[in-house]
């Protein structure tokens, strides 16, 4: 890989890691979803950092996607499992990593660390030549000998320059990937671990968003808006908070995004037999003999 290029992953690593640790300290009971998002990114730009896409925050059967709203009054409540799934770049180079929580109960110890410990039997085994599904195969092991399911509908992903899933697949599974890892790859590894069936699907429409065609409609002022979202996140994800610091009606404006094409969501994940849902994601270079962590 580019030195360049290495030493932007990197920072971009650090910056995330520093920020998800933050969020872990923030993350208590009575404290505001909202409040916990905006100090994670806030922490991620004051570090020279960018947001590579809004921090998820996904409590107890919601897999992945929430984000919470600028007019959001939610508040975190003793026994919740929360996800907290951490997004950074510097200069397009992507770092993504994700951790659980579980507030002021310890139901759920074995659960949050049969994902911990998936993940670092996927990063023992990620080395160039290795196939996707040998990384899903130790995921899978691992989180089974917790008693537990891995989530074989979500998987991990290849990061490229500005593109968040750049084409392979980490499965959580032993599947029929045999897509083969090859050094200078960078891969986001994240198992999750259920009580539930194994799966997710869409319920309902979240309110993340991201470019999909940049294009003029017939009104000047979202023409701006436009603009600045193209300018500002290049196609990555973000947040109606985002919106909401651009236009004084931040609603009306994502409806009519939508309704042009312009934009698209994606819908928050629930595990399908509302299993409680754990997940541990970090971000690895793929060097000569093994992996690099830069998220640790
Ligand atoms: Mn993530
Ligand atoms: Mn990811």
């Amino acid at each position: 890989m580019d030195e360049k290029a290495e030493e932007k992953y990197l920072k971009a690593g650090k910056i995330a890691s520093i920020a998800r640790e933050l969020g872990r300290e923030l993350v208590v009971e009575g404290a505001s979803y909202r409040e916990v998002a905006d100090s994670i990114e806030f922490k991620i730009e004051q570090q020279g950092g960018k947001v590579a896409f809004p921090v998820n925050i996904a409590v107890d059967i919601v897999a992945a996607h929430f984000t919470p709203s600028s007019s959001d009054s939610l508040v975190f409540k003793k026994g919740m499992l929360a996800k907290i799934d951490v997004g950074a770049h510097v200069d397009g180079y992507i770092a993504d990593t994700t951790f659980t929580k579980e507030i002021g109960t310890k139901r759920w110890a074995e659960l949050i660390k049969a994902a911990e410990e998936a993940l670092e039997a996927a990063i023992d085994v990620t080395k160039p030549g290795v196939r996707a599904k040998m990384i899903g195969g130790a995921v899978e092991r691992t989180i089974e000998s917790y008693g537990y399911t891995p989530i074989t509908n979500l998987t991990g992903h290849s990061l490229k320059r500005y593109n968040l899933h750049a084409g392979l697949s980490i499965p959580n599974i032993m599947d029929d990937n045999n897509d083969i890892i090859k050094e200078g790859d960078v891969i986001a590894i994240e198992p999750f671990a259920t009580n539930g069936a194994g799966r997710v699907a869409g319920r309902k429409s979240g309110n993340i968003f991201r470019m999909m065609r940049k294009r003029e409609v017939d009104d000047p002022k979202l023409n701006e808006l436009i603009e600045k979202i193209y300018e500002e996140f290049r196609g990555l994800p973000f947040s109606e908070r985002w919106i909401a610091k651009q236009v004084k009606k931040p609603k009306p404006a994502i409806r009519k995004l939508l309704r042009f094409g312009v934009i698209t969501t994606y819908p928050v994940l629930l595990e399908i037999e509302k299993g409680m849902v754990s997940q541990a994601e970090h971000t690895v270079i793929v060097t000569k003999k093994g992996c690099k962590v830069t998220t640790r």
